[in-house]
């Protein structure tokens, strides 16, 4: 199950972010603290559903959401005065058994985060071992491959110094023999004496000077140059030596320490608990809706939760809707269903008490609505509408009615049947620009709304199931 905040490893810091998350809720003055109220029943509905199935994040993040609304945010509602004070009372009451539940998963959540950050830190020092151990394995074998470099360059050192020594040698016995034939010159002249002339004669015009000759009585060799002569170019031999040493590329290259390993591969494993806890931004994702579970990682583009609609529901509805649309009169209808697995599922159509005319419908007598979705544990999922004349599409007016259902319930759909063109559209507003459009447009009645960017577009989030069932709840009769 994905979890929010697994980043965090303090268990009491990752339970406070997600209450955090949960209670950063808003409160749109548009919208009146009646429809609050219904949003908690639901939203409880919801919660109540998430704990049952084990997923206490989502059901803790509601019943912070909820505490937070009720609490904290819904009493600073310009009408919240104006409400019912049986409405705030049965609230109230509702509030005092939810406290030591939230506490209560509170608690269960602490324990589960402790449990992973156990596993988390056994594995992490599990990793540095291995990481030691194999930076201890790499040093033994740079290690033996600088003695095996080292071992290669005295070598070839002492080969050249051999050279260099015969060549000297060779250089000695020619001087020699040049001074051999001059004495017998010396010999033939014989009185004259001409040694000083002797200087002067090329002796030995291939062989450049070659400075002072070593001791070449002495066998044993010196020992090659210590190492860092050779590297810093400051060996004492003589220049000639050190011009027949081979180029040693430098060994300051690459630093061997294995205290200090590369902060890119570790630096997450170095990171232990008790460290600096990263800041979270929260601010990233506008937190309007109360019903957003953490679990919600889905794969559609908006990150929603799958709502699923019986493929029947369409039909049966315009079947139910005929009367009107042969009038030419709107019929609407609200979609309600349950949630299971993180999966909404539409199960009901209430058509409420109405009055339509053909462009536009209006509900009446909420109550009976509400009474039965509490009596079927239903939340509400969105709403349906017919366009006798019209083709498939979201009106102003429409738009502003989702709006408050999509305000509510991010996941919430709205389908608008056209059968004079055979034409069904599933629609949302668009979550990122059309939804608070739509929510600061303070104009009533059908008035004109900018065309770019769309504010609304088709629901991907939609599966439609064709082997569910639904059932029509005709609340006008
Ligand atoms: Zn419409
Ligand atoms: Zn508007």
């Amino acid at each position: 199950m994905p979890s929010l905040f697994s980043d965090i490893h303090d268990p009491a810091a990752r339970v406070r972010a997600l209450c955090e998350y949960g209670c950063k809720v808003e409160v749109d003055k548009a919208i009146p603290p009646r429809r609050y109220f219904r949003s908690g029943v639901e939203m409880l509905r919801m919660a109540t559903q998430y704990h049952s199935e084990g997923d206490l994040e989502s059901a803790f993040v509601l019943y912070s959401k909820y505490i937070a609304l009720f609490v904290e945010k819904l009493p600073k509602h310009p009408e919240y005065k104006s409400t019912s004070p049986e409405e705030r009372e049965r609230n109230k009451k509702k509030m005092v058994q939810l406290f030591p539940l939230a506490e209560q998963v509170k608690k269960q959540l602490k324990e589960r985060y402790s449990k992973e950050e156990e596993l988390r830190q056994i594995e992490q020092r599990r990793v540095e071992e291995e990481l030691a151990k194999q930076q201890e394995q790499e040093r033994i074998a740079q290690e033996e491959q600088r003695a095996n470099e080292e071992q290669r360059i005295r070598n070839e050192q002492e080969r050249q110094y051999k050279i260099l020594q015969e060549q000297e040698l060779e250089r000695q016995r020619q001087l020699e023999q040049d001074k051999d034939k001059i004495k017998n010159i010396t010999g033939v002249i014989g009185g004259v004496t001409i040694a000083d002339a002797a200087v002067n004669i090329p002796i030995s015009p291939t062989a450049p000077p070659l400075g002072p000759p070593p001791d070449i009585d002495n066998s044993s060799l010196p020992p090659p140059p210590a190492y860092g002569e050779v590297y810093s170019g400051e060996s004492k031999r003589s220049d000639i030596y050190k011009k027949v040493l081979p180029d040693i590329p430098s060994r300051d290259l690459k630093p061997v320490s294995p205290s200090a390993p590369p902060a890119s591969d570790t630096g997450a494993i170095t990171a232990g608990a008790g460290s600096v806890i990263p800041e979270y931004d929260r601010s990233a994702k506008p937190n309007l809706d109360h019903f957003t579970s953490v679990g919600a990682s889905t794969s559609n583009k908006h990150g929603l939760r799958s709502v699923i609609v019986p493929q029947e529901l369409m039909v049966k509805f315009l079947n139910i809707a005929r009367s009107n649309t042969d009038r030419n009169i709107e019929t609407c209808g609200i979609l309600a269903g349950k949630l299971a697995s993180n999966v909404f599922k539409i199960s009901h159509v209430l058509i409420p008490k109405q009055s339509g005319t053909p462009d536009s419908c209006t509900t009446a007598n909420e109550e009976e609505l509400f009474d039965y979705q509490d009596k079927y544990d239903l939340i509400t999922l969105g709403w349906i509408h017919t366009h006798p004349t019209q083709t498939a599409f979201l009106s102003s007016v429409d738009l502003h009615t989702h709006c408050s259902y999509q305000l509510m319930m991010p996941e919430a759909i709205a389908i608008v049947c056209a059968p004079k063109y055979n034409e069904t559209g599933i629609f949302m507003l668009t979550p990122e620009y059309g939804l608070q459009f739509v929510a600061n447009c303070t104009q009533t009645k059908f008035h004109p709304h900018p065309k770019e960017p769309p504010l609304f577009e088709d629901c991907c989030h939609v599966t439609l199931d064709p082997t569910a069932s639904v059932t029509m709840a005709d609340l006008r009769r």
